[in-house]
């Protein structure tokens, strides 16, 4: 009885993973076809100054609408890209998006205006990263001082030699670099310091826990004052109230983006909430 019961658990358990399997198969079937097809395309969000408002720059974010039209969230698919390699592509096309863009506001007078780009570890990896950077920079006549590169507190922890290497030939480019979802990795401090990074980005969850939870608002403290601390700008992302603003204006936080300022908005929709 009990046998049969393991065997009938450990089939449906086979038959949940195929099934899972083919799906994401599918995904990234159409993920490949959708990206020939011009499905994917790019949405800016907003980044302001806390305590006056001012917007500082925004951050380049990756959009999928499939043929009939329902969006694939990118949690959802650039994990697939990140393991198909489509990620090397598709980041490029998202490097080249955001410095056209970027192009295009500061010839509308935004010269003080920041790109925000997010990269994965496998664009690290890819030995044509940099020359890629080089390109887009080269061919949409903008200069890396004007771009923020993002990547993920746990990316920078994983392969440290590596990320150390690539971080000096980005920095040679002129870009800055933020370290994104910071608070939810395991950073040590010491690596932290050798990293030659401009921002931390605190996590959304910590944003939102901050005033629900002693936990949550003990974490946003310490990461503020950590950033501060190493002289890093620290920017907070997923503010969504005016409590959460002020909350965060409190412990330090110099920048933030969220719902409360703009939604990511199409590349039009924003010359035009940067005109307003
Ligand atoms: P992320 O870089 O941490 O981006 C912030 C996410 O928070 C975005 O989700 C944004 O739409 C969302 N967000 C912003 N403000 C608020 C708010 O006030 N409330 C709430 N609830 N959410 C807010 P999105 O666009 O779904 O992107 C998810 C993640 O996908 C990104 O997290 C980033 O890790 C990744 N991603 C997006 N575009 C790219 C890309 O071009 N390349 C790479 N490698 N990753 C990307
Ligand atoms: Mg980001
Ligand atoms: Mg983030
Ligand atoms: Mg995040």
């Amino acid at each position: 009885r009990a046998k049969q019961q393991q065997r009938g658990s450990s089939q449906y358990f086979s038959a949940a993973m195929g099934s899972d399997a083919r799906e994401r198969f599918k995904l990234l079937k159409g993920l490949r076809t959708g990206f020939e097809d011009s499905q994917l395309f790019v949405v800016y969000q907003p980044q302001v100054e806390l305590d006056s408002g001012r917007v500082i720059g925004a951050e380049a974010l990756l959009r999928w609408r499939t043929a009939d039209g329902r969006f694939v969230a990118p949690d959802q698919f650039i994990p697939l890209a990140e393991q198909s390699g489509l990620i090397i592509p598709i980041g490029e096309f998202v490097m080249r998006t955001a410095c056209a863009q970027l192009k295009a506001m500061q010839s509308r007078g935004h010269t003080e205006f920041r790109m925000a780009v997010n990269v994965s570890m496998a664009q690290f990896r890819h030995p044509g990263f940099i020359d890629m950077l080089a390109g887009a920079l080269r061919d949409c006549g903008v200069s890396g001082h004007s771009i923020e590169l993002e990547i993920t507190e746990s990316m920078a922890m994983e392969d440290a030699d590596l990320v150390l290497r690539v971080l000096a030939d980005i920095k040679r480019l002129g870009f800055s670099v933020a370290i994104d979802d910071f608070g939810t990795g395991f950073s040590s401090l010491s690596q932290l310091r050798q990293l030659q990074v401009d921002r931390l980005k605190i996590d959304r969850a910590f944003v939102q826990e901050a005033q629900s939870s002693t936990a949550g608002s003990t974490i946003a403290q310490m990461v503020v004052n950590l950033g501060r601390g190493l002289g890093l700008t620290v920017i907070a992302e997923g503010i969504e109230t005016e409590e959460q603003r002020q909350y965060l204006i409190g412990l330090g936080c110099h920048e933030g983006q969220g719902w409360l300022f703009a939604k990511p908005m199409p590349a039009d929709q924003l010359v035009a909430f940067l005109a307003g």
